[in-house]
């Protein structure tokens, strides 16, 4: 059997080199075409000299010259769309509205896109859809949540009729358990400090906020084609059980695995089957208990401006989720305090409006919608 040729856009962020690490782990099976990034060229470089793929795409002009003199084995451009020309797996781990791109090349190439990268599906839901129904055109999500819903779907023969409810599953973050009052000076030290997963800081942040919690719904609607209705959300600490699905016999079906993302993008590259490296093993004699709570939505009020804004549909997602990502940046960049990207993201929200016909959404329509999303967050950040 030929391995399977895999792109890697974002590829030195959290998931590209956690793919790598699965690559790594597999020999033979899968061959590294192609590496995408946007500005970080020394890790970059490091990747290529392991891997050597034909092509590497560097968004950052300034950075390219420097990398194909570095690299005279590889093709180096700039277009990350690029990276999907020779693969048959693209995956997706660029961070945040930026990778709208590589999520539309690959469905319209009709290849296997393995999604880490919600943002583009949240934002974009409305032009990514029709995309899945080209020939060869399959996404499967990274997201460990969905990839625990896409396993647990698989028990039924006939899940669009037999599904009841969707259950995600949430850590909480680091400030679960905490009042509004005692989170209204967190810094951003503590907002990084994730107890059960390691990932890069703007997702960190949307889950100490829930936010990310909320994004997730928008994308297990996408996904799966559930209704907000039938997606409920449950806190649970430890993160063994990814996420579940309940049948309408009642059955809970579950998916649990130690917080290890490489399971998640294993699944996403060998599916339908399964690699052979045992990522996030559970230990039985050691795993004490698992609980659920219900999520406090009274404090973390970004979760149910997500349920909202899905509601809503059109472009609302894609202003929630453009508000969210200035707001976080604001945060990290100490301009604004914890508490007040739930407000930033609420005010931009008050201020939606379609200004398209939402059956006949464009990319540029999305990028519109995206631009006017952040240009009312910065008015709201600058008061
Ligand atoms: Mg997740």
């Amino acid at each position: 059997m030929c391995a399977q040729r895999v792109a890697i856009a974002g590829s030195t962020g959290s998931i590209g080199t956690q793919t790598l690490d699965v690559v790594r782990t597999e020999p033979g099976e899968y061959e590294i075409v192609a590496l995408g990034v946007g500005s970080s060229i020394e890790a970059l470089i490091a990747q290529a000299n392991e891997f050597r793929p034909k092509l590497v795409v560097v968004a950052d002009p300034t950075k390219r010259a420097a990398v194909a003199v570095a690299l005279p084995f590889a093709e180096v451009v700039g277009d990350l769309a690029a990276l999907v020309d020779d693969a048959d797996v693209v995956v997706n781990g660029v961070v945040g509205f930026a990778g709208l791109a590589v999520t539309v090349a690959t469905l319209r190439a009709g290849k296997r896109l393995a999604l880490a990268n919600k943002e583009s599906l949240i934002a974009a839901g409305p032009v990514v859809q029709p995309l899945r129904s080209i020939a060869g055109a399959e996404l499967v999500p990274v997201d460990s949540e969905h990839c625990a819903v896409h396993q647990c779907l698989r028990s039924s023969a006939r899940p669009a009729a037999e599904l009841s409810r969707i259950v995600l599953t949430a850590s909480g973050g680091p400030f679960r358990g905490r009042t509004s009052a005692e989170l209204a000076n967190v810094g951003v030290e503590q907002a990084l400090n994730h107890p059960t997963w390691k990932m890069g800081p703007k997702i960190t942040i949307d889950s100490s906020t829930l936010m990310n919690k909320g994004l997730e719904v928008i994308e297990a609607h996408e996904l799966f084609g559930t209704p907000y209705d039938q997606i409920d959300v449950v806190v649970h600490p430890q993160s063994v059980i990814h996420s579940m699905v309940e049948f309408t016999d009642g059955a809970t079906i579950a998916q649990l695995s130690m917080p290890d993302m490489r399971l998640a993008i294993g699944y996403a590259l060998a599916y339908p089957n399964r690699i052979g490296t045992p990522f996030g093993r559970i230990d039985w004699t050691t795993l004490a208990r698992l609980d659920f709570e219900a999520p406090d939505v009274a404090t973390f009020r970004c979760l149910a401006l997500a349920y909202a804004a899905g509601r809503v549909g059109g472009s609302a997602p894609a202003w929630l989720s453009a508000a969210n990502e200035e707001a976080v940046d604001a945060f990290l960049a100490g301009r604004i305090r914890w508490s007040q990207i739930a407000e930033i993201c609420d005010a931009v929200l008050q201020q939606h409006h379609e200004t398209t016909d939402i059956t006949n959404m464009t990319v540029e329509d999305i990028v519109q919608a995206d631009a006017t999303a952040r240009r009312i967050a910065h008015e709201e950040l600058a008061r």
